[in-house]
């Protein structure tokens, strides 16, 4: 099913698909220092896809093993996504903070992948992200 939405200022908007019904997925809260400070918790679908544009209103920012990219709306700081590019493919998850206001969500679990070393949390992420168009 697809889904849209945008960010608080509405100048960056994101686009996701996901195999099932968006009330299906538990987002996945995220315990780094990074994520609590945002409130972000994560929903992706490895049959999914996102997108968010555009790219010009957008900054890229790093954090902890620096392996992903957390994109955050230039005006209003929201952050729209995350994603990472292995092998030449991008994948990506969306925070759920984006979606709960239209739709139902489940109660979000916790996360902790700062546990994981990088290459465990780039094995994770490929089996758990979706794809970025
Ligand atoms: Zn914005």
């Amino acid at each position: 099913m697809d889904y849209s939405t945008e960010c608080d200022c509405g100048k960056v908007k994101v686009l996701a698909f996901f195999p099932l019904p968006i009330e299906n997925y538990e987002a996945r809260e995220c315990d780094c220092d990074f994520c609590v400070a945002h409130g972000l918790a994560y929903l992706s679908d490895v049959n999914g896809t996102i997108s968010f544009y555009p790219k010009d209103s957008l900054t890229p920012l790093q954090q902890g093993s620096k392996q992903a990219t957390f994109w955050q709306c230039r005006f209003c700081r929201d952050i729209v996504a995350v994603s990472y590019t292995r092998n030449g493919e991008t994948r990506g998850a969306v925070p759920a903070a984006l979606f709960d206001k239209e739709h139902k969500l489940k109660p979000f679990i916790s996360v902790s992948p700062k546990k994981l070393s990088p290459t465990q949390k780039s094995e994770r992420w490929s089996t758990l992200w979706s794809k970025v168009i």
